[in-house]
């Protein structure tokens, strides 16, 4: 089968691999259709994750149908449709009878990461029944991709963890996908206000177009002063990160209110300066989170009800043996215009 490999920073290849085949009764080996590439994969690309070591295949996000099934696998069978969570879960274990799946003792965030992933042709999937969710005939498969990770990531390490509530007043530090994905899930609640705050106005365009009530670009408008003006002074009820640098969480320290919540969502490399000089007084709450996927069964649902739209991150689409276009297209999002892509194995 072909795959796309990594071969150690800034070098990736489509290239020829053995079909992966069944290593434990509870695995499944999945044929993919449709997956997606995803800002932690050009992370990987970058060095910053060591533990990826080369020759492996990356990708954690797609559907697929069911190939193959270990003698242990009872939940799916050979020709099943099956969305593939990133997360990969025994259900067993100590934290994922706790529902923390991305500390699963024999799991947890390993695809494309530890273990081959999703952008090939196939993938084999440890504890398949915990990790696969059926498809619900007649949908949208391509818009469940964005169900792999970045829906469950947004909605619960930003607003689940925010503790968003009806009439708060919500800002989103970044309009990437995964910001947008918080903003399309924040909006379950009711908040009364959400301000996305970005540097890019194509990005910020998309993100009114999705719901949110402000956008300011902090290129040219200074987003402590704006936030504070449209919130009487007080700030925000929840802060979300979704970016991850030290820049935008000390903004998110600046622009939570007495009592409010930052959830952070951002992959942090560097360290970052805690204000606990003005913020150890103001009642606040700082969360953090792997995203677990418990919420996938619920956000399927939302999407089987239109009470949720995915379809709307999707921007570009490609042959999966394109891969390296597509990669190229995501990595200059910017230039491109682009959120998430697509990529069809045909
Ligand atoms: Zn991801
Ligand atoms: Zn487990």
């Amino acid at each position: 089968m072909k795959a796309l490999v990594y071969h150690g920073p800034g070098q990736k290849a489509w290239e020829e691999k053995p079909k992966p085949a069944i290593l434990k009764s509870t695995d499944a080996v999945v044929k993919v259709f449709k997956t997606t590439i995803c800002g932690t994969d050009l992370h990987i690309l970058k060095g910053d994750t060591p533990e990826v070591t080369p020759g492996r295949i990356l990708g954690h996000e797609g559907v697929g149908i069911v190939e193959e099934t270990g003698s242990g696998v009872t939940a799916f069978k050979k020709g099943d449709h099956v969305l593939i969570s990133c997360i990969t879960s025994c259900g067993k274990c100590e934290y994922c009878k706790k529902g923390m799946y991305s500390h699963c003792e024999d799991g947890g965030w390993i695809l494309g990461h530890l273990i081959d992933g999703t952008q090939a042709e196939y993938v084999r999937i440890p504890h398949a029944d915990n990790s696969l969710y059926r498809i619900p005939e007649g949908s949208d498969e391509e818009a469940l991709v964005m169900l792999s990770d970045i829906l469950p990531t947004g909605f619960e390490c930003g607003v689940l963890n925010g503790q968003v509530k009806p009439g708060d007043t919500v800002v989103i530090v970044g309009s990437g996908p995964i910001g947008l994905a918080a903003l399309l899930t924040v909006q379950f609640y009711s908040p009364a206000e959400i301000i996305m705050i970005d540097l890019d106005d194509n990005r910020l365009d998309v993100a009114r177009r999705f719901g949110a009530t402000q956008t300011i670009n902090s290129a040219h408008t200074d987003p402590i002063a704006k936030v504070m003006s449209l919130t009487g002074k007080k700030g925000a009820d929840t802060v979300i990160e979704a970016v991850g640098t030290p820049a935008t969480f000390e903004l998110c320290e600046s622009l939570v209110a007495p009592g409010g919540r930052i959830a952070n969502i951002g992959v942090h490399g560097k360290s970052v300066v805690l204000h606990l000089e003005t913020l150890w007084s103001q009642n606040i709450t700082i969360t953090t989170r792997l995203v677990d996927t418990v919420t996938t069964p619920m956000l399927l649902k939302t999407v089987q009800s239109k009470k949720l739209d995915p379809q709307r991150l999707i921007t570009h689409r490609f042959k999966l043996s394109d891969i390296v276009r597509a990669y190229d297209t995501f990595q200059h999002a910017d230039r491109e215009k682009a959120l998430k892509v697509i990529l069809t194995n045909e």
